[in-house]
């Protein structure tokens, strides 16, 4: 496995060198909209940690970072009306990973609706924007 590359595009939204749509933080986590989202409301939960993936965090950066999915996951039931969340997380190119700073998907669902593709259409800014909205007047 390689090592951790700073210069990953979520090291930089941490450093505040690229610009997200951001939902939440606390000490540990961040939370910011997918900018490909695979359903409307679909954001990422990242570790301020620099860890690739699961498979070298230890057990409290894991532990913090689900907690902040569980919350979410929540937050984004209510703030939607949804009918369910789907939650993701790729580790490794083998496992579908494409940004090596370990993130979960956590995406709203409706009965009925398939999922969008992974890595589809980018989303119109706007749109992101009124959905981080959303999240943050449901926490
Ligand atoms: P994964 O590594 O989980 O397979 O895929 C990376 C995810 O990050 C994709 O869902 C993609 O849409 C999202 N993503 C990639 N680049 C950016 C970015 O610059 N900003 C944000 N907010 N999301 C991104």
């Amino acid at each position: 496995m390689s090592a951790y590359d700073d210069d990953n595009i979520f090291a930089k939204i941490l450093r505040g060198e690229m610009p997200c749509h951001r939902v939440y933080e606390d000490d540990h986590t961040l939370a910011f909209m997918d900018i490909m989202p695979r359903a409307d409301g679909h954001f990422l939960v990242i570790p301020k940690a620099p860890v690739r993936n699961i498979l070298d965090a230890d057990d409290t950066v894991v532990a913090n970072v689900y907690a902040t999915v569980a919350k979410l996951s929540r937050v984004a039931l209510k703030a939607f009306s949804a009918d369910g969340v789907t939650i993701q997380q790729f580790n490794e190119p083998a496992g579908g990973q494409v940004v090596f700073h370990m993130h979960v998907h956590v995406i709203p669902r409706f009965d009925g609706v398939r999922l969008g593709p992974h890595t589809g259409d980018m989303a119109d800014s706007a749109v992101l924007e009124r959905n981080a909205e959303k999240l943050k007047s449901a926490l």
